[in-house]
């Protein structure tokens, strides 16, 4: 038997009746390059990347790994998540929030 449980909450969707959903997502790198922007042509960026070279060869840095071109995902909900998950997909609450009150 094929043993399923909410991949957020943990909660056992293997007994019948229980309603299970199927969250599919997929990230991909927006296929259209960024444009240059005349600033970008006018500042130095050679001297800065030199630098930047000369800091990861000293160990001073370390090179960030780039992230995968594409990635699909699949995750199985019970219905309590994915009611939370379709009221705030990207998890927008669960962020900092500034203050952006004035000073009076
Ligand atoms: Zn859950």
């Amino acid at each position: 038997m094929v043993h399923f449980s909410c991949d957020l909450c943990g909660k056992d969707l293997t007994p019948e009746g229980t309603r299970r959903f199927v969250l599919k997502m997929e990230a991909f790198a927006a296929p259209a390059p960024a444009l240059l922007q005349e600033e970008d042509l006018q500042d130095d960026h050679v001297e800065d990347m030199a630098r930047y070279l000369q800091a990861l060869e000293a160990g001073l840095v370390q090179e960030p790994s780039p992230p995968p071109e594409r990635k699909q995902m699949r995750f199985d909900l019970c219905s309590d998540c994915y009611r939370r998950f379709l009221q705030d997909p990207l998890r927008r609450d669960a962020l900092p929030r500034f203050n952006f009150s004035s000073n009076n």
